[in-house]
């Protein structure tokens, strides 16, 4: 049996979550925008799944568009923010998903925004001094910052920085791809304007998603045709995978707290594990286990070994983990190389889901062991 621990780049879709798409893939397959009877049930179904996710972000449904997923609903954002706020400012940091970044750098481009990145320390750590100085006397700004970041597990204070939004009048729009289902967001509190989710995060079905837009009327269209969507996205609705996205979301947040304490168990198991080989090093906030995203451990491992092929070793043994963010392939990672100007070769993000078990966990711990003991011999590194 095969040990999955690329959680943060795709989950398993439950079985629950399946049992309630399946009836609208095949019986209830109609197109939600017919008018007969068939079209209007599959219409109920879009709002009601609508309504659900609504709910659990504390908002109502009209704040809430269907999308293909994390990065068409970070592109909407970003686009839509710039077009109906006249941005000229865009503030974010390098550790962004390439989702937000690629969306930046085009539209710097095209003339429309300058970019200013805040700095970040070691950890990944960015400062809330340096946004407040950015923002001073700034008009016409769109802050751009991740709530939890996919390879190294940090967690932007998200309320600080929406406090720091409304004092100085600047848009907010937060990639909450990797935090949904593990945080609450009540969107009636301090909260960014725009939030995005990814069904495929939690459980749900992939190429669907929603975004959440505190002004929905900013929202700019960035696919042409139909009147989907209130006009804002068109395209026939993916119903089946819409009902997954709704089912998957109120699953998650039912279980939250139990789910929590079971992927920190699992983290904690591998952080104790790994921690007795030498020259290990957890990156950013992953092993500060009770401040970072839950599910996300990224450990560096020591840079003198000039023969590293670990991950084609866990994968020969069915683990399957990756060497940073699923998106950028082989190419080596944007984050891991903000945080030291170390070579990130030697760099695995393990992600974890609940569908984990602690045995899982050990059986990479011995593996990892195995791996190194004979490679630690030759290079005269202490093992522990
Ligand atoms: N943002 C973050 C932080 C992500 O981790 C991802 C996916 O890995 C995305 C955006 C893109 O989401 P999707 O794969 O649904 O397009």
């Amino acid at each position: 049996m095969s040990i999955y621990l690329d959680n943060a780049a795709t989950t398993p879709l439950s079985s629950e979550v399946f049992t309630k798409m399946e009836p609208f893939l095949f019986n209830s397959f109609a197109n939600p925008s017919s008018t007969h009877t068939a079209g209007r049930n599959a219409r109920y179904a879009v709002e009601l799944s609508r309504k659900i996710i609504a709910e659990n972000l504390n908002t109502t449904a009209d704040h809430i568009f269907f999308t293909s997923g994390g990065t068409e609903g970070d592109n909407m954002a970003i686009l839509s923010a710039i077009h109906a706020n006249k941005i000229k400012v865009v503030i974010t940091s390098r550790l962004e998903h390439h989702a937000v970044l690629n969306t930046l750098r085009k539209a710097e481009n095209d003339g429309l925004i300058l970019i200013k990145y805040l700095d970040n320390d070691a950890q990944g750590r960015i400062s809330l001094t340096q946004l407040n100085s950015l923002l001073d006397g700034t008009d016409q700004v769109l802050i751009s910052l991740m709530h939890a970041n996919n390879e190294i597990a940090n967690l932007n204070p998200l309320e600080e920085i929406a406090d720091l939004a409304e004092h100085y009048g600047a848009i907010f729009h937060s990639d909450t791809v990797q935090s949904i289902g593990h945080y609450h967001y009540d969107t009636r509190l301090l909260c960014p304007d725009y939030l995005v989710g990814s069904a495929h995060k939690f459980h749900g079905p992939k190429g669907v998603g929603f975004l959440y837009a505190k002004q929905p009327e900013s929202l700019k269209s960035i696919i042409n045709g139909g009147s989907q969507e209130r006009g804002k996205r068109a395209g026939t609705e993916n119903v089946s995978g819409i009902v997954g996205a709704a089912a998957a979301i109120q699953d998650i947040y039912q279980n939250q707290a139990e789910h929590e304490s079971y992927l920190k168990s699992l983290k904690l198991a591998l952080i104790n594990g790994l921690s007795a080989l030498p020259e290990i090093t957890f990156n950013g906030e992953s092993a500060n286990i009770n401040e970072s995203l839950s599910t996300v451990l990224s450990v560096s491992f020591p840079q003198s070994l000039t023969e590293f092929n670990l991950l084609e070793t866990l994968d020969a043994a069915g683990i399957y983990a990756s060497g940073g963010s699923a998106c950028s392939g082989n190419s080596s990672s944007h984050v891991i190389s903000s945080l030291s100007a170390l070579s990130n070769k030697n760099t695995i993000r393990f992600s974890f889901s609940k569908y984990n078990t602690i045995s899982e966990i050990e059986k990479v711990i011995t593996v990892v062991k195995n791996y190194f003991q004979p490679l630690y011999n030759q290079s005269n590194l202490q093992s522990a």
